[in-house]
């Protein structure tokens, strides 16, 4: 394994985002790139229901996560002040673009939910949404790569397994920017991709 998690050896305070090796400053990157994008899907879906939610469901304990997270510190560079108070939550909604909790990008509520048309776009909803916790799953010994409390988790991490699956998650990214934004159909290839993130519905599956 390399060692790319040198820059960890300062602790957990902003100082880890001063990334020296090249091969981690890539993977973040990307990664913030892709979860940036997922934010943007998401957000033209949601953005009519949640800019008149009585009931905002951003709360400060999940906020906390990405303070204390060595990997979203790195990914997002604490650049935005964690308030006790109020977390990342800004009067326009969240101030992180990037280094949200995964579970940020996993809620979507009834509301949003059963207001989709049809089992197909229902399911590349759960798709979108499961795409950032996709990427993390069981990489840091068996657990989320954001659950990796120390270096000594970070650097046991399985980081080729990682990046395969942010290219797997990327792809699918891909369809599903075109399905919800042009309205494109999934098609087969699609479906394809999107059947590695989460097992299709029997009705989706082609002979
Ligand atoms: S996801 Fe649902 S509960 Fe959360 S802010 Fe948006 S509309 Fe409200
Ligand atoms: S989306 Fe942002 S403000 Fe909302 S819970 Fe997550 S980190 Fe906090």
């Amino acid at each position: 394994m390399t060692t790319i998690f040198p820059l960890l050896r300062t602790g957990w305070t902003p100082s880890i985002c001063e990334v020296t090796d090249s091969e981690f400053q890539k993977l973040l990157t990307d990664y913030r790139s892709f979860e940036e994008k997922v934010g943007r899907v998401m957000q033209r879906i949601c953005e009519p229901f949640c800019r008149v939610c009585p009931t905002p469901c951003c709360r400060v304990d999940i906020c906390r996560e990405a303070a204390e997270s060595p990997f979203l510190l790195a990914v997002h560079g604490a650049t935005q002040r964690f308030d006790p108070k109020k977390g990342y939550l800004g009067c326009t909604g969240c101030r992180l673009k990037a280094g949200r909790p995964p579970v940020c990008h996993a809620f979507v509520c009834d509301k949003i939910f059963k207001a989709q048309p049809g089992d197909e776009r229902k399911y590349a909803l759960d798709c979108l949404s499961d795409l950032v916790g996709f990427v993390g799953k069981k990489v840091s010994q068996g657990r989320q790569m954001v659950e990796a409390m120390s270096e000594t988790h970070l650097q046991a991490s399985n980081l080729p397994l990682f990046q395969n699956r942010l290219s797997t998650a990327t792809a699918a990214l891909t369809a599903l920017d075109s399905y919800f934004t042009r309205g494109d159909a999934l098609g087969e290839v699609g479906m394809a991709l999107l059947g590695k993130i989460r097992a299709s519905p029997i009705t989706f599956r082609r002979a």
